[in-house]
Order: structure tokens, then sequence, then C-alpha cells
């Protein structure tokens, strides 16, 4: 083991001391609560060792968190001023800033995604904080729609307490992006994280309280999604619930939410094209597809799972990704130089493995992977898979219509633009899509075709906060980013004011 991993390993010990000595406690009402003495244990992806011992809610400290968030909302923070609300946002991303290198290796050995990617997470976190803070004192603004006789004007309120429940991926950046929005607007929040990662969501909790947040504004409640997560979903006092997860889990949401009548939110799985033309940069177009699905352990929703690229070009374009795929370093999550870290849980490697057989038996060729990986170092009982790459795929193909949410690429040929957008839309989902070509009729043509919430021509997924972020079909429901959060999480009111110059109907003498 190299001495900069050594040191890195001693670090994140010494950051994961805390979790190891007791129970993870629930944060309700601006307290640790154990509930009634329930656990479970979250394990590292790195060996498989336990992590920490977790408190396990159900229905009746999810009820406590959204008494806890109702309460919030109306003696104080529905009413704090936008400002205040500014100042406490920017206080909370000074404090996540300052807790940077803490939560990202907290997160790695959490969720076995790479320090690499992880360190910036923390990061982007905080500028999540920081936009929303900005843009806490609008939040309420509308518009002012005069006629002859009435003044309307609109303006936005919190929709009161809302639910945030969030997957295993890349947990910590992912809450912030929903739960930053959420306060800014002036809703409290009651925050169930994925089981398979719960520990950055205390962190955050931890952070929010010190920076200033008012006890019950943000509550964390840890747990299963068959108790916890249903539970929320079902609560009265719960307006809406942002969701970020598989598009199952989505479903049976809204199901449970309906008797409640929950406003949601969904971001949800993707099987997301990157279409390389014969005329891109085709240097470019590879990094990027490539990194788009091997980064962050594949374990993305906006990854570029599968490749179409244009017949001309194919068979060079797949030996060249090939060679590169197999250069891919796989290791500790804590090693600098690692690409690829362990995946979340025994389960999932299983999940993503299952699939060689099905290309196998479908006919695709398994060009690079397809099993387990010895991630070295110590990790040899680690969940860590080969990065993989299937080529000759056809668009029927289950590697080429379901979402793998692993290291594992699909690629295919195509023959014209046609036929690669008719490949690009054959699936059920929606979420982003990355096109390469240096015709610009045919980039607006094609991205204008997509059915994707989602489009970048020539480019990685790159974010920028105001856009709008969010899926088409199975992908989801809603947009994220800018102005569209708070549309989410706000009531738009309608307020009109006689200037009393119209004629009342009078009715009854
Ligand atoms: P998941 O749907 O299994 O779980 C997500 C969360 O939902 C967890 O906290 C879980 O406990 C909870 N949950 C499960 N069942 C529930 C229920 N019946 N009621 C309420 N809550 C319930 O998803 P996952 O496996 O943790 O995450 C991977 C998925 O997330 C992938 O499909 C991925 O594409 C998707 N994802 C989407 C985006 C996006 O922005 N579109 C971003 C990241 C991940």
């Amino acid at each position: 083991m190299s001495g900069k991993l050594q040191a890195a390993i001693g670090k994140a010990e010494r950051h994961l001391a805390r979790f190891r000595a007791g129970t993870l406690p629930h944060l309700i009402d601006g307290r640790p609560d154990h509930g009634d003495g329930a656990t479970f244990e979250t394990r590292s992806p790195v060996d498989n060792a336990p992590l920490a011992q977790v408190a396990r809610g159900g229905l009746a400290e999810i009820d406590r968190a959204a008494r806890a968030a109702m309460k919030a909302f109306r003696t104080g923070w529905r009413a704090t001023s936008g400002e205040a609300r500014r100042a406490i946002l920017h206080r909370i991303a000074d404090a996540i800033e300052a807790r940077a290198e803490e939560i990202a290796f907290v997160e790695c050995m959490d969720t076995g995604q790479p320090i690499r990617y992880m360190a910036k997470a923390a990061l982007r976190g905080a500028e999540n904080f920081r936009f929303y803070a900005d843009r806490a004192p609008a939040a309420a603004d509308g518009l002012s729609l005069p006629t002859g006789t009435h003044l309307n004007y609109t303006l936005r309120q919190p929709i009161g307490p809302v639910g945030v429940i969030t997957p295993w991926n890349t947990p910590f950046m992912l809450s912030t992006w929903k739960i930053a929005p959420a306060l800014a607007a002036g809703c409290t929040v009651v925050h169930k994280p994925a089981e398979w990662s719960p520990l950055t969501a205390s962190l955050l909790g931890e952070i929010c309280l010190d920076a200033g947040l008012p006890a019950g504004v943000l509550n964390v409640v840890h747990g299963f999604g068959e108790d916890a997560g249903r539970a929320l979903t079902e609560h009265p006092d719960i307006k809406a619930i942002g969701f970020v997860g598989e598009s199952a889990t989505g479903s049976a949401i809204m199901a449970q939410g309906a008797p409640t009548l929950k406003r949601v939110h969904f971001e949800l799985g993707g099987k997301n094209p990157v279409v390389v033309f014969d005329d891109a940069d085709l240097e470019r177009a590879l990094d990027a597809c490539l990194f788009m699905i091997y980064s962050l352990n594949g374990e993305r929703c906006t990854s570029s799972s599968r490749a179409l690229v244009q017949a001309s070009i194919y068979e060079d374009f797949a030996r060249r990704a090939a060679e590169r795929v197999r250069a891919i370093k796989v290791g500790h999550p804590l090693d600098p130089a690692t690409e690829i870290g362990p995946l979340i849980h025994e389960r999932h490697v299983e999940k993503v493995l299952s699939y060689v057989n099905a290309a196998r038996s479908e006919g695709a060729t398994v060009a690079v992977g397809g099993g387990r990986a010895n991630g070295g170092q110590g990790t040899e009982r680690g969940n860590y898979v080969e990065p993989t790459l299937y080529t000759g795929a056809t668009a029927s193909m289950r590697i080429a219509q379901e979402e793998i949410f692993g290291p594992v690429l699909t690629m295919m040929p195509f023959a014209d633009e046609k036929e690669a957008l008719a490949i690009a839309n054959d699936v059920r989902y929606g979420l982003t899509a990355y096109v390469w070509t240096r015709d610009v009729g045919r980039a607006h043509r094609f991205a204008q075709g997509l059915e994707a919430g989602m489009v970048w021509v020539n480019s990685e997924n790159v974010r920028h906060l105001p856009t709008p972020f969010g899926g088409m079909k199975a992908s989801g429901i809603g947009r994220d980013g800018g102005d569209y959060s708070f549309d989410f999480y706000m009531e738009t009111k309608n307020i009109a004011i006689a200037l009393d110059n119209h004629k009342i109907p009078r009715i009854g003498g």
C-alpha cells in the first residue's frame, strides 16, 4: 500500500471514529433522537466491514419530525425574511467548505466513490447553498397583471414542510441540491437519506444547526424506504416530496402520496445516449463519452450509458475506447490515482454483473471487463467490478434498454441521422443526451428531436445552476435549478385588488 493511501486512510479513520463510537441518531427538532432503539448497519463498500450503527426510523420518528417541521414552519421559518435566510444559508456554505475534507472522506468510505470526484462534490454542495442563498430574498417575487378594473399581482409563498428522499450514489451533493432551494424558499424539511449511505446526511444536519438554522427547520430521519420513506410520503403535514431515485420507486411514491394529494418532483433513472457522428472531433467525443460513464463508478443518473457511433467510424472508435477502458485504474476510493472505486453494495454488484450473461445470450460482444475486479491494497473483500464495454449491441437488447447504473458502456453502430434518432429515443427513459457533430444544422435538428430533458452538444455534462435539470418520460417529473426549484417548493398566489370602478352584479332586490 502506498504511503499516500495509508495517510489518507488514517485521516478517514479519524473522521469515521465518531460514527464507529456509537449509534448515529436521527436529527429531530434540533436534537439527536434515537427513536425506539432500533438500528441498522452501514458497511463500507471498500471491504464490507461495518462503518456504523444507524438509528432505524419508522412511523413514530417520521411523525415527530413532520410535526417539528410544521411547528418550525408556522412559528418562524416561513416568516423569516429572505435576507435573514440568505445569511444563514451562506453560513451553511461556509461550514461545508470548512468541513469539505471530512465530508469527502466519509462519503468515499460510505459510498465507494473515488476521492478525485468526491472532493469536488462537497464543494459543489456548498455552491448549491450559496446559489440559493442569493436567490432567497427574491423567491417571493411575482408578476403585476393589471386590468382596467383590477390590479392583479402574484406572489409566491413556501408550500410548507417538505419531504426530501435521496439515493446512495452521490448523497451529499444530491441532498444539498434539494434541501438548499427548499430552505431558501422558506420551507422546512424532513430528509430521509438512502440506507446504503446515510452518514453525510447527518453531517449536513449538524452543519446546518451549527450555522444557526433554527431547530426543526431541517430534520433527518434515517431508515429504510418501505417504512421511514413510505411514512414520509404518507404524512399529512408533508406538503410535497422531492425525490431522487429509481423510476419504480417514483411510481410507488406517487401512489403512496395520492391520498394526501402530495405535490411530487421526481428525478429518476436514465439510459442516456451519446451520439457520435463521423464529422465530430473524435478525440474530444471519446474523452467525454468515457468520462460520462466511467466516472463516479458509473453510478450516475446522467451517465452516457449508450454510445451510438456512426458506422463509418464505429470500428475505430470502439477499438480506441476498448484500449482506454482497459487502462482505467480500479482501486481504493481514497487513492488519488483511483478512477473507479467499489460499487455501493454486494447486491448492486450482482445486478451489474447479471447483465453479462444477458449481453452474451443476446449476441453482444463483451469487449472489455464483465467480471469482478480486485481493487488491491487491502480491498480484496470489496465490491469491485471491472469497467465493462459491450460492443456490437442492438437497440432492443437489455443492455441497451435497462439502466445498469455501473461502469458499463453499451456501444452500437448507426447508419444515418434518422436511424440514430430512432435508436436514441427508443427507450423508456429521457433524462440526458449528448450529441457530437460539427454540422451546426444537424446539431440543432438532432437536439430538438431528442426525447430528453437535457441535451449537451459537443460536451460532457457541464452543469450551470440557473438552467433546468430534469427528465422526460420515465426519467422524471418537474425541473430543478434556478427559479424552477422555487416553482416546486412554493405556491403561486394571485391577489386581485379592485379599483372600485367595475359594476358588481346585484341580486336579491
Ligand atoms: P431507490 O429508488 O432504490 O432509493 C432512493 C430512495 O428512496 C432511498 O432513500 C430509499 O430508501 C427510498 N425509498 C425506497 N422505497 C421507497 C418507498 N416505497 N417510499 C419512499 N421512499 C422509498 O434508488 P437508489 O437505488 O438509491 O438510487 C439509484 C437510482 O437513482 C437510479 O435509478 C438513478 O438513476 C437514480 N438517480 C437519479 C438522479 C436524477 O437526477 N435523475 C440522480 C441520482 C440518482
